[in-house]
């Protein structure tokens, strides 16, 4: 038995040029998710119809609803073009919605094939009436229902109800391609998702600090790109050794200054590691004021030493909504594991929260740390997180 969706793709506004390109990239994008699951896409205007056979329904709507570029998702029927075979499907689709509770209902019909017998009017009413008829429960009400019944007339006719929504913004890839850099934290997780709703594309850089950062700290950080991949279609985590960095750092005797020099040599690995990888942009999950750290003059700094554009999509979010943003996106109860911060080590007591530009550009170059940045860079570790692990991380098994 074959289970029929129907996937609105979003984005409606933009420019024609772009929007086969958006198609072409989505379609790509379900294939790939799919992969393993027997499907066929059928494309319309404005829809795709997706089958699937029905033991990987469940599965199919987990990877729809977090595919971006996908506006909403439906169940739908698929029946002969017939009044008859319609309002039988009508009638499926009625008494599944009274098994959720509904009560009330309209029909809607969409008729691209105007040889068929009856007009739109007469096709809501025919199928109104066997509703009514049929299943007593249910009332119709145009103005305010519980539901709507959906029938599409083309080379077939589809019948659908509740259009869940999708994740909406654009296919990854359709934007380039970005830099996260992800932490085990609750925010640069959310920032990478929300930045990959928009059409990036995402590797990801985490820098750690061994034997000062634990092993379980980077085991974290891992488990967070698996579950990122969820929404970028898999990805690419680098790992990078800071502790010599940090220990230069250290050295350079200016305690209050740490966190905002550790931060800009992060700036500077991730600028080279972005080069290499043809990133137009970094990503990090800063939001403005919510650690010394992230005051605007700080930020003007940590960010000095790349010239990308540095994207900070919770620049603007308080933390209780980017912590509901976490949830939904599957990522929150890995982040609020416990662990050591490689900068809670070397934080100071007293971070220097208006730092003079001049000067502190001036002590990151006195700290002379290129050759270590550089080395470090150059001895990364890259792990390749595929769709299927992320899948099997959320608890679907193969195929
Ligand atoms: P998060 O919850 O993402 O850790 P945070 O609120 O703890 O953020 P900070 O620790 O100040 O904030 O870090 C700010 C940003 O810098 C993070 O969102 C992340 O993008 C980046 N970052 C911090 N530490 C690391 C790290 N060890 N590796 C990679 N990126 C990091
Ligand atoms: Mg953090």
């Amino acid at each position: 038995m074959r289970m029929l969706y129907l996937i609105k793709p979003g984005e409606i506004e933009l420019k024609l040029g772009n929007r086969r390109e958006f198609i072409r990239r989505l379609k790509g994008h379900i294939h790939q998710r799919l992969a393993g699951i027997p499907h066929e896409l059928e494309e319309y205007p404005g829809r795709f119809f997706l089958h699937v056979p029905r033991e990987h329904a469940e599965r199919v709507r987990f990877v729809l609803e977090r595919c971006p570029g996908i506006n909403g998702i439906a169940s739908a029927i698929k029946t002969e073009k017939t009044p008859e075979t319609i309002i039988r499907a009508v009638l499926e689709t009625a008494r599944a919605e009274v098994e959720r509770g509904s009560k009330s209902f309209k029909i809607e019909v969409r008729r691209s094939d105007k040889s068929f017998p009856l007009d739109t009017y007469r096709m809501a009413v025919a199928a109104g009436d066997a509703v009514v008829e049929g299943i007593p429960e249910l009332k119709v009400d145009v103005h305010n229902p519980d539901f709507i019944i959906m029938i599409e007339i083309r080379e077939r006719a589809y019948v659908y109800s509740r259009t869940t929504p999708g994740p909406r913004g654009l296919p990854v890839g359709s934007q380039g391609k970005g830099l996260l850099l992800l932490s085990g934290g609750i925010d640069s997780p959310v920032a990478g998702c929300l930045m990959a709703k928009r059409g990036l594309a995402l590797e990801a850089v985490y820098f750690h600090s061994y034997p000062y950062t634990s092993e379980e700290a980077q085991h974290k950080v891992e488990q967070l790109a698996r579950r990122l991949a969820v929404w970028t279609g898999g990805i690419t985590l680098w790992i990078v050794s800071f502790t010599e960095v940090q220990q230069r750092i250290k050295k350079g005797g200016n305690e209050s200054a740490n966190t905002l020099m550790l931060r800009m040599a992060m700036m500077q690995a991730a600028d080279m590691i972005a080069s290499r990888i043809g990133a137009t942009a970094l990503v990090t999950g800063e939001s403005l004021g919510q650690v010394a750290s992230q005051t605007a003059e700080n930020m003007r700094l940590s960010q000095s030493p790349t010239s990308l554009p540095v994207f900070r999509p919770l620049i603007g979010i308080d933390k209780e909504d980017t912590i509901g943003m976490a949830k939904r996106m599957g990522t929150y109860e890995i982040s609020i594991l416990p662990n050591e911060d490689c900068c809670v080590l070397f934080s100071p007591k007293h971070p220097v929260l208006r730092p003079d530009f001049a000067g502190m550009k001036a002590y990151f170059a006195s700290l002379e740390l290129d050759g270590a940045i550089a080395e470090a860079v150059s001895a990364s570790e890259t792990k390749v997180f595929s769709f299927s692990e992320a899948l099997s991380e959320f608890g679907w098994n193969e195929g």
